[in-house]
């Protein structure tokens, strides 16, 4: 497929974020089903609620040496920080660690209450930087909205038809090692219950042109290219691209998400706070909250 060559350039740098390349075993859409109706309106979140997350990730890398990376205290206070956060707003949370490169990594799940737990519907982002900065962008951005989703869910009191579980994953950057370890330790039967996994990894690029949406799950992805279209925001079809979800696609776990992006220092110094943009931050958030409501509920 034709596409302009800084679209190219993006997808391209998607699939480097993970150092993962090779074209992922998902498997092939099942028949499209009708999106049900919703029940009732998502709530909104404003550019506070979500830049204040960020703020505080930015705040623990400048406390430690300036990233958050696998097997350092930033990492590791990233955790607590968003723990914390889940714990007050009533989220039962469980620390998942594993073992990578000599350093233990975690993942952080967290449950929301009721809903039917055949039937996961699963939010996640990875926590971690790499060693150069403060990831900001990669992956401060995705964390800070899917907190500030599961922060929004809480507040409605959202009552689900589906179970809604988040997760924060350890590890994303040297390999999808996070990720991987947890449905590696899933059993078949467990794996069955995820409905859908949708992964944000960068949602607050700067200069966005288009949300890259992840065409997967045939739900998932309508209710994506649906939201984008009924707010008059473009998208662009990356197929699946590459970062957390590939763990799951890979295990055969039907996938979607979307992210605005690879842009200015990726993976370097200068990826702080104010190379996210707040207002694509707060678009895409709202988007993660909209879809992932409607999914739970309907
Ligand atoms: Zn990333």
């Amino acid at each position: 497929m034709e596409m302009p060559s800084r679209l190219r350039r993006t997808v391209a740098l998607l699939g480097l974020c993970a150092a993962l390349i090779a074209a992922p075993a998902v498997p092939a859409a099942a028949a499209a089903e009708p999106v049900a109706p919703r029940t009732a309106q998502a709530p909104v979140v404003t550019t506070e609620q979500v830049m204040s997350h960020l703020r505080a990730l930015q705040s623990i890398a400048d406390r430690n040496g300036g990233n958050r990376a696998h097997g350092t205290s930033g990492f590791r206070q990233s955790l607590m920080y968003v723990k914390g956060v889940l714990d007050r707003a009533g989220y039962r949370t469980s620390l998942r660690p594993f073992t990578y490169n000599g350093a233990v990594g975690y993942n952080l799940i967290a449950d929301w209450p009721g809903g039917d737990p055949n039937h996961v519907v699963l939010v996640g982002a990875h926590l971690d930087s790499v060693e150069a900065g403060p990831g900001m962008s990669d992956n401060g951005s995705g964390s800070a909205a899917v907190l500030a989703t599961a922060v929004a869910m809480s507040r409605a009191d959202v009552a689900t038809k589906s179970r809604l579980r988040f997760a924060w994953w350890g590890a994303e950057e040297p390999g999808l090692i996070g990720s991987k370890d947890y449905v590696q330790k899933l059993s078949a039967a467990e794996r069955k219950k995820i409905d859908v996994y949708l992964n944000f990894d960068m949602t607050g690029t700067k200069n966005i042109q288009q949300w890259l949406v992840v065409h997967n799950d045939p739900r998932a992805t309508d209710t994506f290219e649906a939201y984008f279209k009924d707010k008059g925001l473009p998208t662009f079809d990356i197929g699946i691209g590459g970062s957390d979800h590939v763990s799951f696609g890979d295990a055969g776990i039907p996938v979607s998400g979307f992210t605005s992006g690879v842009g200015d220092c990726y993976h370097q110094a200068c990826d702080r706070i104010d190379n996210v943009d707040p207002q694509t931050e707060t678009v895409s958030t709202n988007a993660i909250l909209g879809v992932t409501w409607q999914l739970v509920t309907g």
